[in-house]
């Protein structure tokens, strides 16, 4: 299975930048098309700047995905502020993150939520990445597996497949810390991921599992060599098209 390499840019930048970021990105996969036969790529711009990042990508025939940070769990209507499934995919994206730590921490958001804005995004013909991960203290309690697990079984929608969905496993201590789990520690917790996907999802086996955590192109090949490590997602390094493009490199 190729390697998804999916960036994710946040809240940050402008419209020009986002523009001569993609662009970066584009002639570095010029120079390096030996990349394309091992990973697919992804970006997910904020949702200000996907029109001219897909505008972009498209006219220059730039062989990179668009996505989402998140969408609603509502189709479109009277809801101030928020960005449906349906508009997202009219925009050409054809991913959504949803679950995101932040989203969970910041916008309190529930995995029966989760759920809901998956199915609303599946139904819409979006792949999710549906992010999973414990915090600090959590794992120094030694509930990693139950809070993952509990993540896992309550936000996949019905028809959750390999597909339409992808798990990224990001313990929430790693994000934008410096801090990343060690290959073992990411290793056990992928390995439980395929093994809890088998239970509900009949083509567990080819869900892609991406690891996500403070991942670098310095790191990434030790993590890419662990089993069940389909790809990363990335914040921080996902903002310079070398880093980003040098993390590829590790697959
Ligand atoms: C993320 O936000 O999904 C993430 C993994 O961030 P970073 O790579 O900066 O840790």
């Amino acid at each position: 299975m190729k390697k998804l390499i999916a960036g994710n840019w946040k809240m940050n930048g402008t419209e020009s930048g986002a523009v001569s970021l993609i662009s970066d990105i584009a002639a570095g996969l010029e120079k390096n098309k030996a990349l394309l036969q091992r990973c697919d790529f992804l970006v997910c711009p904020p949702a200000t700047h996907i029109y001219v990042v897909k505008r972009r990508i498209d006219h220059g025939h730039v062989p990179v995905e668009t996505g989402g940070q998140d969408c609603a769990a509502t189709e479109n209507g009277a809801f101030t502020g928020d960005i449906s499934a349906a508009m997202l995919k009219d925009m050409g994206c054809g991913y959504v993150i949803l679950g995101h730590s932040e989203r969970r921490t910041l916008h309190k958001e529930s995995s029966a939520l989760v759920k809901e804005k998956a199915g609303r995004a599946n139904a819409h013909g979006l792949i999710t990445i549906i992010c999973v991960g414990e915090t600090l203290s959590e794992r120094e309690a030694g509930k990693e597996f139950d809070v993952v697990g509990r993540h896992l079984a309550e936000s996949l929608p019905s028809g959750a497949g390999a597909g339409n969905t992808v798990i990224a496993y990001e313990p929430v201590w790693a994000i934008g810390t410096g801090m990343n789990a060690t290959p073992a520690d990411v290793k056990a917790m992928h390995a439980f991921i395929r093994e809890r996907l088998k239970e509900n999802v009949a083509d567990s086996a080819n869900m892609r599992i991406l690891y996500g955590g403070s991942v670098k192109p310095e790191n990434a090949s030790s993590l890419f060599e662990v089993e069940n490590v389909d790809g990363a997602l990335i914040g921080g390094a996902s903002l310079k098209a070398e880093q980003y493009l040098g993390i590829a490199e590790a697959a």
